[in-house]
C-alpha cells in the first residue's frame, strides 16, 4: 500500500517552540516524499493534539504516522495508542525527539531549525519501511517473590499477601528484619525500632500466604513478565524447623563463642544461634565454619541438651523451584568501610565506632543492655560525631547518604538519655533536615545542647591517651578532644549487588544502586519487565520513605495480578536457523538472557517475552543470522540517509 504520511510537531510549550521554529520545520515537512498533512499544535500529547492526528488518519486515509516531539520513552506509548485506536498498527509510527536532542541542547536557533528538519526527514524515511507487527498476551502468575526481608521486603510481602496472593519471602539471613532490626530509637519521632517491625516480623512469619524461607539464596531465575522459575537454595540450618521449639538451651550449653554479625561485633553470639531475641523464624542456625562438630568431630553439646530432638548434623542443603509472576527486589544496603580513610584510626584507635556499632551499643536489648562504655568499661564524658564518613566525598561516594544528618542528631539525642551531662559535638559539612519533623527535630536536639561544628575533621589522633578531633575553622587549625568518636559511615550498595543484578537481568547506576525504570514516572520498576526495586536497594532512604516505596512496588505487582494478562512487546530480536551456526556468542551478549541453544539442532533461539530488542545480539552475529523487528536494516538505512536534507 503507497505510504500516506502524517507529520505532527509539537510546540511543548516554549520548550520546543521557543528555540525551533516549528512552523517552519512542519511547512518543510509537507514537502517531504509520502507526506499528506503535516502540521504544529502547542501540545501534541493534550486530548486536541491526539485528535487532530485521530481526525486526519479518518479523513485523509493516513496510513503512518510521525510525531515530533519529545523522547519516546516519554510519549511513543501514547501516539502508538493513537494510531491504534484510530486504525492504523501502532509500529507504523515513527517519532523524532526534537526536544532532548535538539531544543534542549542548543541555543542557537537556526541551528535547531535545521536540525529538527534533519530529525523529521529520517523518521519520514524511516516510517516508509515501517512493518505492522502484532503485540502478544501472556498470562500473569499471581505469585510474587520478594527478595530480601528489611522493612522494604515485609512491607512489601504483607501488602501483596493481605490482598489474597502468595508471596514467598526469600532472606539470605537466619532471621528477618534487616537493618531496621538493629536500630535503637528511630528518627525523628524517636519510636523504638523493635518495637514496629516486630509485630509485622511475626506477622509475617505467621501469614497464611507469606510462605518464608530465611538462610536462603535465590541461584537462578528464568522465564520473563508473569511467568518466571526461580532456584531457591534453602541452606541447612543443622536444625530441625518442625521440631525446634526455640527454647535456646542449644544455645546456652554452646560452649564456643565468636563475634555476632548483628551486633557488628560489639557483642558476641555462640556457634548455635538465633541472630537476637525477636528473631523470625525463633529458629537457631549452626554456623558451621565455627561449630566444633564440623571442625574437629567433637562436642555435640546442643544435640545433648535439645529435648526437642531439633539438631540434624545430617541436614543438606535443599533446592526450592517455585514459579511467580512478578520480582521484587529489596536487598537493602551496605555500610561504609571505614578502615579506608585511615586518619580517623577505625580499627586502629580504641573507641573509635561505626555508627551501627553505636546503635547496637545504645540499643536496650544490645550486647550492653544500652549502656554506653569506653573500652575501659567507664562512660564517656565526650564524644564526637563525624558526618559524612565516606560520602559526599569525590574520593569515596559522591552522593549523599540522606540518613546520616539525621540519625547523627538522634545519636545527640540519644547520648544524652543515656549518659547525663556527656558533652556531644557533631562535625558536619552541611546538615541535611529535610523531611517531615526533621528541622524541628534538629532544634530540639540543639537546645538540648549538641555542639555542632561546620568541619569535615582532617583526622583522629590519640594524645596522652585521650581521642583527638583535629579540624579546620574559619581558616585557624583546631582540636577537639574527645572519649569517645563516631565515624557517621555512608549507606552504599550491597557488597554483591554486581551478582544480584546479573541474576535478575536488572541494571545499576554510577552509585552502584539498582537502576529504576525513570526516576520519576517509572522508580520502582526496572528495565526486566515484572521485575521491581523497593527501598535501600535503590538508594539510600530512611524508613518512611522505604515503606512507601515498598507499598508502591506492591501496588505495581498487585495491579499486573489483576490485570492477568500482559502485552509482550513486538520489537524484537530474529534468528534465522537456516544461517545461525550454533556459536552462541549471541546467547553471551544477551543481557536478558533470552537467548537459548538449541542442542539438537544446534542453533540459538529467540524468547520473544524476555527479549527487549536492545539489538546487542544483533550486532555481534557473526554470520548475520539475526534481525531486530522494527530495526532493519533497511529502517536503519531509510532513517540515516533521511538525515541529509
Ligand atoms: C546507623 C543507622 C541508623 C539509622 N537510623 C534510622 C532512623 O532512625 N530512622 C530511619 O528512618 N532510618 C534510619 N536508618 C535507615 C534504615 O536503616 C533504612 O531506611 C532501612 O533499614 C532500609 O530498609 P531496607 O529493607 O531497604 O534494607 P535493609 O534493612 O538493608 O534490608 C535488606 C534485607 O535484604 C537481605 N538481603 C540482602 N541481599 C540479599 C540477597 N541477595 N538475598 C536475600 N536477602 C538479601 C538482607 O539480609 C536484609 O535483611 C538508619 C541507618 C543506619 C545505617
Amino acid at each position: 500500500m503507497e505510504p500516506r504520511i502524517g507529520v505532527y510537531i509539537c510546540h511543548c510549550g516554549s520548550n520546543i517552540a521557543g528555540t525551533v521554529n516549528v512552523e517552519a520545520v512542519a511547512k518543510f515537512a509537507q514537502g517531504l516524499e509520502g507526506v499528506v498533512v503535516a502540521r504544529d499544535y502547542k501540545f501534541m500529547c493534550s486530548d486536541p493534539g491526539q485528535n487532530m492526528i485521530k481526525d486526519d488518519i479518518k479523513e485523509k486515509e493516513l496510513n503512518r504516522v510521525v510525531v515530533a516531539s519529545c523522547s519516546p520513552t516519554m510519549h511513543e506509548p501514547t501516539f502508538r495508542r493513537v494510531c491504534q485506536e484510530a486504525g492504523v498498527n501502532p509500529y507504523l509510527f515513527a517519532m523524532a525527539n526534537i526536544r532532548e536532542h535538539c531544543s534542549w541542547v542548543t541555543e542557537d536557533h537556526d541551528e535547531a531549525t535545521e536540525k529538527a528538519k534533519a530529525l523529521v526527514s529520517a523518521a519520514v524515511s524511516r516510517v516508509f519501511y515501517h512493518q505492522p507487527l502484532e503485540t502478544r498476551e501472556v498470562s500473569v502468575n499471581p505469585n510474587t517473590l520478594i527478595v530480601g526481608a528489611g522493612i522494604a521486603g515485609i512491607q512489601a510481602a504483607l501488602k501483596i499477601a493481605n490482598s489474597g496472593h502468595k508471596v514467598y519471602l526469600v532472606e539470605r539471613e537466619p532471621s528477618i528484619g534487616g537493618h531496621m532490626a538493629q536500630l535503637d530509637k528511630t528518627f525523628p519521632t524517636l519510636d523504638c525500632s523493635a518495637c514496629i517491625l516486630t509485630p509485622r516480623m511475626t506477622e509475617v512469619g505467621h501469614h497464611p500466604n507469606i510462605e518464608l524461607m530465611t538462610y536462603s539464596d535465590v541461584e537462578e531465575v528464568s522465564g520473563f513478565i508473569g511467568n518466571f522459575k526461580v532456584k531457591i537454595r534453602k541452606k541447612a540450618r543443622f536444625v530441625d524447623e518442625d521440631k525446634c521449639t526455640g527454647c535456646g538451651v542449644c544455645q546456652e550449653k554452646c560452649p564456643f563463642k565468636v563475634d555476632s554479625e548483628f551486633d557488628v561485633g560489639v557483642g558476641q553470639r555462640k556457634a548455635i544461634y538465633i541472630p537476637f531475641a525477636q528473631a523470625v523464624p525463633n529458629v537457631p542456625v549452626i554456623d558451621r565454619e565455627h561449630c566444633a562438630y564440623f571442625l574437629k568431630g567433637t562436642c555435640r553439646a546442643c544435640e545433648k541438651f535439645c529435648e526437642a530432638k531439633a539438631i540434624d548434623f545430617e541436614q543438606k542443603d535443599e533446592i526450592v523451584e517455585v514459579d511467580v509472576g512478578n520480582i521484587i527486589i529489596a536487598t537493602g544496603y551496605g555500610l561504609f568501610e571505614p578502615r579506608g580513610i585511615y586518619q580517623y584510626g577505625y580499627g586502629e584507635l580504641d573507641n573509635v565506632v561505626t555508627s551501627l556499632e553505636f546503635e547496637r551499643m545504645v540499643n536496650a536489648s544490645g550486647p550492653t543492655s544500652g549502656d554506653i562504655l569506653l573500652k575501659d568499661g567507664t562512660h564517656p564524658k565526650s564524644v564526637a560525631i563525624i558526618h559524612c564518613v565516606g560520602s559526599r566525598d569525590k574520593d569515596y561516594h559522591e552522593y549523599c547518604s540522606r540518613v546520616c544528618c539525621m540519625y547523627s542528631m538522634k545519636f545527640g539525642h540519644l547520648l544524652r538519655e543515656h549518659v547525663p551531662g556527656v558533652k556531644v559535638y557533631e562535625f558536619y559539612v552541611d546538615l541535611r533536615a529535610f523531611g517531615k519533623g526533621f528541622e524541628e527535630f534538629y532544634n530540639r536536639v540543639m537546645e538540648e545542647g549538641t555542639i555542632f561544628i561546620e568541619a569535615r575533621p582532617s583526622g583522629v589522633k590519640e594524645e596522652g591517651g585521650k581521642l583527638v578531633v583535629e579540624y579546620e575553622e574559619g581558616g585557624e587549625e583546631k582540636k577537639q578532644a574527645a572519649d569517645l568518636v563516631i565515624l557517621s559511615t555512608a549507606l552504599e550498595a550491597q557488597a554483591d549487588a554486581g551478582e544480584v543484578g546479573r541474576l535478575f537481568g536488572i541494571g545499576r547506576s554510577a552509585d552502584g544502586f539498582f537502576l529504576e525504570k525513570h526516576p520519576k514516572l517509572d522508580p520502582v520498576a526496572t528495565m526486566s519487565d515484572g521485575i521491581f526495586v523497593a527501598g535501600c536497594c535503590q538508594g539510600p532512604k530512611d524508613i518512611p520513605d522505604t515503606v512507601a516505596q515498598a507499598g508502591a512496588a506492591a501496588a505495581e505487582v498487585l495491579s499486573m495480578i489483576s490485570r492477568g494478562t500482559v502485552e509482550i512487546e513486538a520489537a524484537t530480536a530474529v534468528i534465522d536457523e537456516r544461517i545461525c551456526s550454533g556459536c552462541q556468542i549471541c546467547k553471551l551478549l544477551c543481557p536478558y538472557s533470552a537467548i537459548t541453544f538449541d542442542e539438537e539442532k544446534e542453533v540459538c533461539r529467540v524468547n520473544e517475552a524476555l527479549c527487549k530488542g536492545c539489538g546487542a545480539c544483533v550486532g555481534g552475529c557473526p554470520g548475520d543470522a539475526i534481525s531486530l523487528n522494527h530495526f532493519t536494516n533497511e529502517q536503519i538505512v531509510a532513517q540515516m540517509e533521511g538525515m541529509l536534507v
